[in-house]
């Protein structure tokens, strides 16, 4: 099989995110999206909700916000208006398998799922259905961290960007109208960054964390591996 025969736009990767409420996708990912727009991905980042259910007072402003965060992290985005705390699992397979029919992603990166105890509601079963899609259609997946409770989420792939930090820290500061959450703010972002380099026994850098759901892979992965020294070394 040829490696780029599953890859749509002449063998350029896309990766699609899915994540309940503009913002939810910069916390957790802006620097790896960076990255990965960088090396040349194609990045699609689909938005269940409009958020205005949002604590926040500045409302109806949101995709506008996430738009600016794209244009940083060369993302295009995709919004969806389905009913926030009340959405079904059905309506987000639907919406999951419509995206995947527009974008042939090689990789898709939805919340963790968390028991709603810890997480939250429209995280929970965003995660659910994109998880049962993806299974279903044997697509890799991999799970972000959650911002705040980070019971249930077992990171096992870390990535370093620590050469994105400014661009990450940007994108996120283009949520103005949700800039009053505390796991917003630059301290908590730098901190959680920082955290996620602690653990694996470094003293500096930044990284994002993420847990490995599934993973399909083929040979251009050795390929890729094989020229990352700094990869192999720290695994
Ligand atoms: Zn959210």
């Amino acid at each position: 099989m040829n490696i780029d025969s599953y890859s749509n736009n002449f063998g350029q990767r896309t990766v699609l995110t899915i994540y309940a409420h503009a913002d939810d996708e910069v916390l957790p990912a802006a620097g790896t999206l960076s990255l990965m727009s960088k090396a040349g991905w194609n990045i699609r980042c689909l938005i269940l909700t409009d958020g205005n259910l949002s604590s926040s007072p500045i409302k109806g402003t949101r995709h506008q916000e996430a738009d600016a965060a794209g244009k940083i992290i060369g993302a295009t985005y995709e919004f969806y208006a389905l009913e926030e705390y009340n959405f079904s699992t059905q309506a987000v397979i639907k919406v999951t398998e419509e995206a995947i029919g527009r974008w042939q992603p090689d990789l898709i990166i939805t919340h963790a799922p968390q028991p709603e105890k810890y997480g939250h509601r429209d995280h929970e079963v965003c995660a659910i259905a994109v998880s049962n899609v993806a299974t279903r259609k044997n697509i890799t997946l991999w799970y972000s961290a959650p911002p705040v409770f980070l019971r249930g989420f077992e990171p096992n792939f870390f990535v370093d960007i620590t050469s994105v930090i400014e661009e990450k820290v940007a994108a996120i500061g283009c949520y103005e109208s949700e800039l009053n959450k505390a796991f917003m703010q630059l301290d908590a972002i730098l901190v959680l960054s920082r955290f996620w380099a602690r653990e694996l026994g470094q003293k500096d850098g930044y990284f994002e964390a993420f847990e490995i759901s599934r993973q399909c892979v083929d040979a251009s992965f050795f390929t890729a591996m094989a020229n990352n020294h700094q990869v192999i070394k720290h695994s």
